[in-house]
Formats: structure tokens, sequence, C-alpha cells
């Protein structure tokens, strides 16, 4: 089977290694983008595993740090701290925080090890105009890549991130989430650090939220705020950044003295869905596919999974050795496709529960009971609960039905005097 993958971010090396292994022939389109900044540094447990199989967790030693979990710095005086160990074996103890650029160009590094056809260009895509195919790649891109002799690839499978080329090409629309949200964000050192190494912080602002991502040697720091409130920070990305530093006290105390040591990244219109992701001869995966928020940081990991999901329904035909037909390819997909769609409509509901507090009403509902008097039958319900609120944040249950339902539950009947909106991000 002849496959091009256009994109060579974490969704398309992972799938091209995985393809490649199986006995696809596998051209990996590259835009050859090299920015300094790229988001996705902080990853979630659920990578671990993805990790191993692709055999590439020992790139981590180069580019990343371990992330023990996760702090929410929701005022001066209230932190919630959680570690993946206590969740684990249910759980992967640990996760990792990366530098981007570096983890990338790893992940391409093993896929062109493993007989990745790499090229250099941005692909484009258009209908196919004949056969069942409903993509081709046009007369340029194909000339790009010998290796694909002329012929158009029997399998097209979009990567291109938030670009979606595929959609653009067939007019599929997005469905846009409920925020409109604008980032921006700087690598720091000389920070002053006050919570266990590695541990990633998210804190609440008077407008919006902050994170904190530990790497090896820098602190990234990012302000996630309404389009309005940035405005009301400065006219520059980077005079936000900087007020937003300025006047909140807490990122002052970490950050306020500390060397900023690259330029400030800005990211917008980032919660993006497509109606569709896959077609007769191709597929989405990835931010192609839809992303739903960086809070909670599962957007590497949804990228890694989709590749896995993908390669795993076409690894069938591979081993056959048969070329399928786009519309047999469809049908393999089609699973997958609506896979995809409840895994990004779980975290989008995840993630609701923290932007309108309810998340972190009930942590601070159920640090209440215990400290009323604390009794083996609380501290047995409370891990319960927290459990599963670990397996759905930590990517490896977050579409489980009992999990689900339990949060919604307790997020209507369990909060014992503490409001949500006392805890929302505004
Ligand atoms: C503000 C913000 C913060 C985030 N923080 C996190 C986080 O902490 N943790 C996390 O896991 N996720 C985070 N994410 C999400 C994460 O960055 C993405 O989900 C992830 O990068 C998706 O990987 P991908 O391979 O699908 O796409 P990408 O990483 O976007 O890769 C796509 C690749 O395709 C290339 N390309 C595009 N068009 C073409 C073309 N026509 N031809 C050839 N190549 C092309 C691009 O150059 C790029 O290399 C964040 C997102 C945002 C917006």
């Amino acid at each position: 089977m002849r496959v091009a993958i256009i994109g060579a971010g974490p969704a398309g090396s992972a799938l091209a290694i995985l393809l490649v292994r199986e006995g696809a022939q596998v051209t990996l389109f590259d835009d050859g983008r090299r920015p300094e900044l790229l988001v996705g540094e902080s990853l979630i447990p659920a990578v671990i595993p993805i990790f191993k199989r692709l055999g590439i967790e020992d790139t981590m030693a180069t580019c990343g740090r371990l992330k023990p979990g996760v702090s929410f710095v929701w005022s001066e005086s209230e932190r919630f701290s959680f570690t993946f160990a206590r969740f684990a074996p249910a759980v992967p103890p640990y996760a990792y925080n990366i530098a981007r650029p570096q983890f990338d160009e790893a992940v391409r590094a093993r896929a062109v090890a493993a007989g990745v056809q790499h090229v250099i260009a941005r692909a484009r895509l258009g209908p196919a105009g004949t056969g069942s195919a409903e993509l081709a790649l046009d007369a340029e891109t194909l000339a790009a890549a010998p290796t694909l002799g002329d012929r158009q690839p029997d399998f097209i499978v979009d990567a291109t991130g938030r670009g979606r080329l595929a959609a653009g090409a067939l007019r599929i629309p997005a469905r846009v989430g409920p925020r409109n949200d604008v980032a921006h964000f700087a690598h720091f050192e000389d920070f002053k650090w006050d919570d266990v190494p590695g541990q990633v912080l998210i804190s609440r602002l008077k407008a919006g939220w902050s994170w904190g991502i530990p790497l090896k040697e820098r602190l990234s720091v990012g302000i996630v705020l309404g389009r309005d409130d940035a405005a009301g920070l400065g006219a520059t990305p980077l005079e936000r950044l900087e007020r937003a530093i300025a006047i909140d006290p807490w990122l002052t105390s970490m950050v306020g003295a500390a060397k900023r040591v690259t330029s400030v990244a800005t990211y917008s219109n980032y919660q993006l869905i497509s109606e569709r992701g896959a077609g007769p001869g191709w597929v989405a995966i990835g931010d192609a596919f839809g992303f739903v928020d960086p809070m909670l940081s599962p957007g590497v990991f949804l990228a890694l999974r989709s590749a896995e999901v993908v390669a795993d329904a076409v690894a069938p035909f591979l081993r056959r050795r048969a070329t399928p037909s786009p519309d047999e390819l469809y049908a393999a997909l089609r699973p997958y496709a609506a896979m995809q769609q409840r895994m990004l409509a779980a975290w989008l509901d995840l993630v609701a529960h923290f932007y309108d507090g309810r998340m972190l009403a009930l942590m601070r509902s159920g640090r209440n009971w215990i400290d009323e008097g604390p009794s083996a039958f609380k501290s047995a319900a409370q891990n319960h609960i927290e459990r599963h609120i670990a397996l759905q944040a930590s990517g490896v249950g977050t579409t489980s039905r009992y999990s689900r339902a339990l949060l919604r539950i307790l997020a209507r009947y369990g909060m014992r005097g503490v409001t949500s909106a006392e805890m929302a991000i505004h």
C-alpha cells in the first residue's frame, strides 16, 4: 500500500512509523516549518504506552523532563495538587514535559530511520475528480515525491494540524468550541519554583488562566484568556504577557524577576472539531481532525492515539498484502472516526467542568468534607472519586461511561454548599 502522510508533527510521524513497520510504502510530506516555540509541551500519562510502542521513550532523555503531576493554583491560599503515581497502576505513574521542536525532530528522525520517505514540500490537495477516491495530491506535490512514481497514493492522511488541509479541500465545516480565547507564551530562565520538580502548574488569573510548564532547563509560561481581556492587557503579545505577570502576585513571585529567553508566541481559534474526519481513500488525524482546549494538555496524546488507531485499522490489509479500494479503506476507518468524535466530545465536556468551576468546587467540597471529621469511609469515597477523575484527565479513561456519569452526578449533587461560580475561570 502506498501511503502519503501530509504533516510531520507528532500525529504524522507516529503514523508513519507504525505503517512502515507493517510494510506500507510511506511518503511523509513536511513543510519544513521550524518555529522557535511550539505548543504541546505538557503531556498526559496516557502517552507513555504509545511512546513504548513507538520505541521513542528514550528520546525523552534529550528533549523531555519527567512530569510527576499537576497542581491547580486557584488563589494565593488554595492549591490542589495531584501526582499520577497515586493512581498507578490504573494510570501510568508519570508523563513528560517536552520541548516540542526537539520532540518533533526526534520522532521524525525515528520515522526516517524506520524507512519512511521524507519529502520537504508544502503539500496541496484537491478533490480527486475521477475514481472513487475523494482526494488527490496536486501535480506539483506528486512531482515532489519521486517514490510515488507519478501515481496517486492508495491512501492519503491529513496530519497538517490546524491547517486542516483535507477539510479545506473538501469544504468540510468545523464545529467551533464555546471559548474564543487567545494564548500568549514564552520561555524563561532563572525563575523561582515552589512546587515539586517537573510538576505542571495551572493557575487561575483575574481573567483567564496561566500555565507553568517546567522543561529541562526552562520554564514555559503562558496565559490563556478572552480576546477583550487580552486586549485590555496591552497591544502586543509581549505587553500582554508582561502585564499579566506583573498584576498577578503568584506569577510575579515565580517569573517577575526571571529572564525571558524567547520571543512571545500567540495562538488563537483553536477549539475546532471537523464534522467529518475520513472519507473514501483518506483520513484526518491529530489536530487536523480536531482540538479542544489546552488546559488539560490532551493534544499530543490525541494526535498519537489517533495515529495508533488508524494504524491498527489499516494493518489487516497490510498483513494480507492487499491494497484496499478507497471505499474499503473508508469502511475500515469509520469506527476510528466515530471514536475520535467521542473522544473529542468527552475532553470538551471534561474541560468545561474546569472552566465553569464545577471541578474545583467539587475538590474544595471534598476537602471540606474530610476536614470536618476524617473517617475511613470518607477517605475511601474520596479516593474513589479522585481515581475516576484521574482516569479521565490522564487520558486513560476519558470516554469511560461510569467515570463520566460519576462526575456529572457529583457536580450536580455533591457540592455541599460550595458554588461552582466561586471557582469558575472568568
Ligand atoms: C495554546 C495551546 C496550548 C497547547 N498546549 C498543549 C499541551 O500542553 N500539551 C498537549 O499535548 N497539547 C497542547 N496543545 C495542542 C497540541 O499542540 C496539538 O494538539 C498537537 O501539536 C497536534 O499534533 P499534530 O501532529 O496533529 O499537529 P501539528 O503539531 O500542528 O503538526 C502538523 C505538522 O504539519 C505541517 N504541515 C502543515 N501543513 C502542511 C502542508 N501543507 N504540507 C506539509 N506539511 C504541513 C506543520 O508544519 C506541522 O509540522 C496546545 C494547543 C494550543 C493551541
